[in-house]
């Protein structure tokens, strides 16, 4: 099935109009020259960030390298990869996979972060990477995890093991927009749980966390302090798109 999804890419790549998800002008790959180079100029992942976090420092935090909610309110995950801004240039893209449910960008969005970030990221040493899960009922209305999309076509080194299957989400009603850290952090408590078969497998193992869009950090949080109840050493996330700071936060 694989063998027959790869000759399909490379046909389509080959042989069809392909258009830029970024600037959506016609032409053979899924990124353009143009707009590569943009955002390998403007990415996010080009600034002082914390390491925790993600977050672009600001002057007074840049000695540290850690922002200030993590310095007084530390998270349970160790580090923190993002490529670019929310705001950025990459917003629609994101967009048109989800919302419009076009697959293809998610493709895309994989091929511009294997272009710009992978290569800092090779050496990573971890066992698994697991995406952000949707709930069962969030996945049958959508019909597809959109993390999992990207991160399965998102380069990482040969150990790491990508399965959307052992880290798994219940289906809660509350809506996740806006609201303070606390507030969040206390709606997404209890959330996520892991399938036991694989529980034994994590002990003492690094784990790669992929997220589409990261915002406060309550969810990241949440799972990561999940994989750490159950013997997980190190949670690393890789974020696609990461919002500005919160002025609550
Ligand atoms: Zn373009
Ligand atoms: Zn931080």
């Amino acid at each position: 099935m694989r063998f027959l999804e790869k000759i399909f890419q490379v046909i389509s790549t080959q042989a069809l109009p392909s258009a830029c998800i970024v600037c959506e002008r016609h032409q053979q790959d899924t990124i353009c020259g143009d707009c590569l180079k943009s955002l390998g100029n403007k990415c996010l992942f080009n600034y002082e960030c914390c390491f925790q976090c993600g977050i672009a420092l600001t002057a007074s935090e840049l000695y540290t390298k850690k922002c200030e909610s993590c310095t007084n309110n530390p998270p349970y995950f160790d580090k923190t990869y993002c490529l670019d801004r929310y705001e950025g240039l990459l917003q629609n893209a994101l967009h048109q996979l989800k919302y419009q449910k076009r697959l293809a960008y998610a493709h895309g969005l994989a091929n511009i972060w294997n272009q710009l970030l992978a290569i800092q990221l090779k050496d990573i040493d971890a066992g698994h990477l697991f995406p952000v899960p949707l709930s069962i009922e969030k996945l049958s209305t959508r019909g597809f995890n959109q993390s999992w999309e990207i991160a399965r076509n998102v380069d990482c080194g040969g150990g790491v093991r990508k399965t959307p299957f052992v880290l798994k989400r219940h289906h809660r009603n509350t809506q996740q927009v806006g609201g303070k850290l606390s507030t969040r952090r206390l709606a997404i408590q209890n959330v996520f749980y892991l399938d036991s078969r694989f529980i034994e497998s994590l002990d003492g193992q690094s784990v790669i966390i992929f997220d589409d869009v990261m915002t406060t950090g309550a969810t990241l949080n949440e799972i990561a302090r999940l994989l750490k109840d159950n013997g997980v050493s190190h949670v690393i996330n890789w974020v696609l798109l990461r919002t500005a700071r919160a002025p609550y936060v």
